[in-house]
């Protein structure tokens, strides 16, 4: 078996990833930091959770130790697709570089600017960016480039879906020719490998895990729901089980704030995370979270992309989501580190042909829930669902239509995915097949078919602050 000694890492580093008490590389550690300490640029398809962050920051910090940095001119640069990702891995370059006199330097929207620069000025080991910040320092005159060494793209496949491509071609086209590329990303989709091809010079290829693996520590649940019943549904759930905390997932921005307001109104305890939201409400928020004050983090996929939290019960999929990889990367936030973790999914009617391009890509059907039945819409109250969700209801038509047409509405997927995915082989009928009144033509009426029986007798859970009637 491979040990951390075994690799090539320097004392000072050993020291601190025993201190983090690390015993064993994990297999991406493994494969890539020999590649990476012999100067190869590298393709990388591993998925977060998987330790690829240590994969890239130990031997950067091997490489980087000897030499140091002169002031503006960084000597390493990882480009990250958002804030949160970009700050877990400055404190991954903290932790593993205890021992050394590094510096890293986190440069992203939303945290001023004149600290970003001062810390430059002071000279930098590693420079972790998102691709606008970056760019923008670097027009300022702030970033001089000539000095990187090691170039790291992080999370490529959300780069592209993110449509942040551009901005990363823009920045790699002003960097030295002469440098060493590292590639990560959580599929080697053929689009993906063109990408790579532009960075990389003669990669070694390594990949850990096959891009559409569901974690098997995950139990996954379908929930049939019309829309108008989805909230309500969700309320019951997390009343209904024993939940410590968990992830929310809507696919827009907007639905993500009102569904937090809604919880909030029923006494749950939720903090609301999507791009739109200012740096310090998006600390905030997460910290919350993370510190467990605040049990239910509802969010977006790009607010929420890699965030390596600890002992995550369960996600909630409140929307399915466009992405058939969103899924994987949803249900990955649970059942981390071997721990059992559980992913619901509400599936309204319109969202068949989502589920059924999730079912092919990870090639198992997914169970639905068991005492989840329909309730009559007698037993709903009127008046308990805000206005928005007609519109929820006028939206996933309309974005049925688009879906025909080819083209998404979604937060900062500009590409889109659809034609791709359709191609795949077509979901068991189980998950194909209309529930009672919710087929092609049936009306829904008042709150929709597909109230669960449980709902009758909510039961106190985490996070619920007082006992409220449904
Ligand atoms: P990542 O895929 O980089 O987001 O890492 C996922 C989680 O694995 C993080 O919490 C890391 O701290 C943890 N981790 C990284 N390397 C190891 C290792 N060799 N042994 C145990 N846990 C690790």
């Amino acid at each position: 078996m491979v040990e951390f000694k075994d690799l090539g890492l320097r004392s000072d580093i050993l020291r601190a990833i025993e201190e983090r008490g690390y015993t064993t590389p994990t297999p991406i550690q493994e494969l890539a930091i020999p590649y990476v300490l012999m100067d190869r640029d590298l393709m990388a398809c591993a998925q977060t959770g998987t330790g690829k962050t240590a994969g890239f920051c130990l031997p950067m910090l091997e490489i980087l130790s000897t030499g140091g940095a002169k002031a503006r001119m960084p000597r390493s640069l990882i480009l990250e697709p958002t804030r949160e990702l970009a700050a877990q891995v400055a404190e991954n370059f903290a932790v593993y570089g205890k021992h050394l006199n590094f510096t890293a330097v986190l440069l992203t929207g939303g945290k001023g600017m004149e600290e970003q620069i001062k810390k430059l000025d002071r000279g930098v080991d590693v420079l972790i960016a998102t691709p606008g910040r970056m760019i923008d320092l670097f027009e300022r005159g702030n970033i001089l480039l000539h000095d990187i060494r090691i170039f790291v793209i992080d999370e490529a496949d959300r780069m592209l879906d993110m449509g942040f491509i551009p901005d990363v071609e823009k920045i790699a086209g002003l960097l030295p020719k002469l440098r060493q590329t590292l590639f990560f990303s959580a599929t080697l989709l053929p689009e993906i490998r063109a990408l790579a091809g532009k960075f990389l010079r003669n990669p070694k290829e390594v990949s850990v895990a096959p891009p559409a693996t569901t974690a098997a520590t995950v139990a996954q649940y379908l929930l049939h729901v019309s829309p108008r019943g989805k909230r309500e549904a969700l309320r019951g759930l997390l009343r209904r089980e024993t939940l410590k905390n968990a992830f929310i997932f809507c696919n827009r921005k907007r639905d993500v704030r009102t569904l937090a307001e809604s919880l909030t109104r029923h006494k749950f305890s939720v903090v609301a995370l999507h791009g739109d939201m200012p740096q310090n409400r998006r600390d905030e928020a997460l910290e919350k979270f993370r510190s467990g004050a605040v049990p239910f983090l509802v969010c977006s996929d790009v607010a929420a992309r890699g965030l390596d939290i600890k002992g995550v019960d369960a996600v909630f999929n409140f929307d399915v989501p466009f992405n058939a990889e969103d899924y994987v990367h949803r249900i990955g936030r649970t059942g981390r580190a071997g721990r059992e973790g559980h992913a619901y999914t509400f599936v309204a009617p319109d969202d068949d042909r989502l589920l059924a391009n999730i079912v092919a890509l990870i090639r198992k059907d997914i169970p639905v829930m068991e005492g989840f039945e329909p309730r009559p819409d007698a037993l709903v109250p009127a008046g308990d669902e805000e206005p928005a969700d007609e519109d929820f209801v006028s939206r996933h038509k309309q974005r049925a239509g688009r879906r025909e047409r080819g083209g998404w509405e979604h937060d900062r997927h500009p590409r889109g995915h659809g034609s791709r995915r359709s191609a795949r082989k077509p979901a068991p009928a189980e998950s194909r097949a209309p529930r009672p009144g919710t087929g092609p033509g049936a009306p829904t009426i008042g709150f929709g078919d597909d109230m669960p029986r449980f709902l009758v007798k909510p039961r106190a859970r985490a996070g619920q602050r007082k006992e409220e009637t449904v």
